[in-house]
C-alpha cells in the first residue's frame, strides 16, 4: 500500500452530479455563470471579506493581482515559497528582492525587510507558508511608513484566522489557490480577496481579456476565468470544509503526539494567535537526528510512504533563477530548504497510517 503526500478532497459523487445537473439546462459553461457567482458570494462570506474574485487558478490570480496593483521596480519577497510566487513577480517585469525567513514559522522575516527597501521598492509580496501567518502587524507598519502595497500569497491559508480575524483581511490583496492539492479545491482554481471596491471590475475585466462588454476592451487582459464545473466542485467542497479541517486537526495532533520527543526532528507548532487549517505537516531534519532529510525521505519511500521536499530547491537555486540571484544571501532559507520535508497530510489519512509513518521516523535503526 502506498501513502502519498496528499490526497484531494472530493465530495460524494452523487452530490457533485446533482450540483452540475442544472448546467445541462442552462447550457452556460463559463463566463460568470450561476455556479461561479454563487461560489463567489459564498466564499466572500466564508472568508469574511469585502470582495472576492474567482480565477482559473491561483497563479493567474496572483499574476493579475500584481498586474492590476500597478507595481513598479522592486518587490520584496521570500525565496522560501512555491515557484508561482516569484514567477508572478518576474512575469510582470518586476525585480524580486529576496528577504531571508524566520526559521520558526518559515515566513518572511519582517525584521529584515526595512534594510532591503530602496527608492525603487513598490511592494511586499509575502507568503503564509504552510498556513502559518506572516508577521502581518510588522509588515503593515513598514508598508505604511514607506507607502508600499502588500500582497499576500495565501495559497496555503484557506480558512485560517489570525488574532480572531480571517487571514484574508490582512494586506491590500490576498491570493488563495484552490488547486486539487490544497485544503479547499475547485479542481484547479483560485481567488483574490481585497477591500478596494474599484478592483472588483478591474479583475472582472482583466480575467476576461479586458472586455467591459462586447464592444469595449478597456485593458490588455488575459483569459483566466473559472468555469462552471470548477465552481460546482467548489460549492460541494465548501459544504464539507469544517469537517475536512477537523479531520486534518486530528491527523496533525497524532503526528505531534508521536514525534514531539524525537531528537533532531523539528515540528511546526502553530502560533497561539492562529486558528490553523492544518494544510501541511512539515518537519525539519536537524543534524542531531543522525540521518539526512534525503536519507529519511528515501527510507520512507522504501516503505511506500511519499513525503515531499517542499520547498526544495530554494527558488534562487532553480535553473531559471540561479544565474540572476544568489541563494547564499538568504542562508536561513537555504538551510531550511536543505532540511525540510512535508509528511503525508490529508483529511482521510488514518491515524493508524500516521502511527506507521511515525514509527519509521522514530526507529532509525530498523
Ligand atoms: C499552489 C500554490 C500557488 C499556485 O496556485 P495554483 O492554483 O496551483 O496556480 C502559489 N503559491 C503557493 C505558495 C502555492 O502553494
Amino acid at each position: 500500500m502506498k501513502i502519498q503526500v496528499t490526497q484531494s478532497s472530493m465530495p460524494p459523487l452523487d452530490e457533485y452530479v446533482s450540483e452540475i445537473k442544472s448546467i445541462w439546462d442552462t447550457k452556460w459553461l463559463t463566463n460568470s455563470g450561476e455556479k461561479h457567482n454563487e461560489l463567489e458570494r459564498k466564499l466572500t462570506q466564508y472568508l469574511d471579506v469585502k470582495y472576492l474574485s474567482l480565477f482559473s487558478n491561483g497563479h493567474m490570480a496572483l499574476y493579475s493581482a500584481i498586474k492590476c496593483a500597478n507595481l513598479t521596480g522592486e518587490v520584496i519577497t521570500t525565496p522560501f515559497t512555491f515557484v508561482s510566487t516569484i514567477h508572478a513577480i518576474v512575469q510582470n517585469g518586476l525585480k524580486p528582492v529576496f528577504c531571508d525567513i524566520n526559521p520558526n514559522d518559515y515566513t518572511i522575516d519582517a525584521n529584515r525587510i526595512e534594510s532591503l527597501i530602496t527608492d525603487k521598492t513598490s511592494a511586499i509580496v509575502a507568503v503564509h507558508v504552510y498556513g502559518n501567518a506572516c508577521n502581518v502587524e510588522k509588515i503593515e507598519e513598514i508598508a505604511k511608513k514607506y507607502n508600499l502595497k502588500v500582497i499576500y500569497d495565501a495559497a496555503h491559508s484557506f480558512g485560517t484566522e489570525y488574532k480572531g480575524k480571517s487571514i484574508a483581511k490582512y494586506g491590500d490583496i490576498s491570493m488563495f489557490s484552490f488547486h486539487a492539492t490544497k485544503v479547499f479545491n475547485t479542481i484547479e482554481g483560485g481567488a483574490l480577496t481585497y477591500s478596494d471596491p474599484k478592483l472588483y471590475n478591474t479583475f472582472d475585466y482583466f480575467r476576461n481579456f479586458g472586455l467591459v462588454d462586447t464592444d469595449i476592451v478597456s485593458m490588455i487582459g488575459i483569459n483566466s476565468k473559472m468555469n462552471e464545473f470548477q465552481a460546482a466542485m467548489g460549492l460541494c467542497n465548501l459544504r464539507h470544509i469544517t469537517d475536512e479541517i477537523a479531520k486534518r486537526k486530528k491527523v496533525y495532533e497524532r503526528y505531534i503526539e508521536n514525534l514531539k520527543n524525537v531528537t533532531g526532528i523539528k515540528l511546526n507548532y502553530y502560533n497561539k494567535d492562529l486558528k490553523p487549517n492544518y494544510a501541511y505537516l512539515p518537519i525539519v531534519v536537524l543534524d542531531e537526528y543522525g540521518m539526512t532529510r534525503d536519507e529519511l525521505l528515501k527510507k520512507l519511500a522504501d516503505n511506500g510512504i511519499f513525503g515531499r521536499k517542499y520547498f526544495y530547491p530554494l527558488i534562487t537555486d532553480l535553473e531559471c533563477y540561479n544565474k540572476t540571484f544568489n541563494s547564499n544571501k538568504t542562508p536561513l532559507a537555504k538551510d531550511i530548504s536543505n532540511r525540510v520535508m512535508t509528511l503525508p497530510m490529508y483529511a482521510n489519512l488514518s491515524l493508524e497510517d500516521v502511527d506507521k509513518i511515525c514509527n519509521i521516523i522514530k526507529n532509525k535503526d530498523s
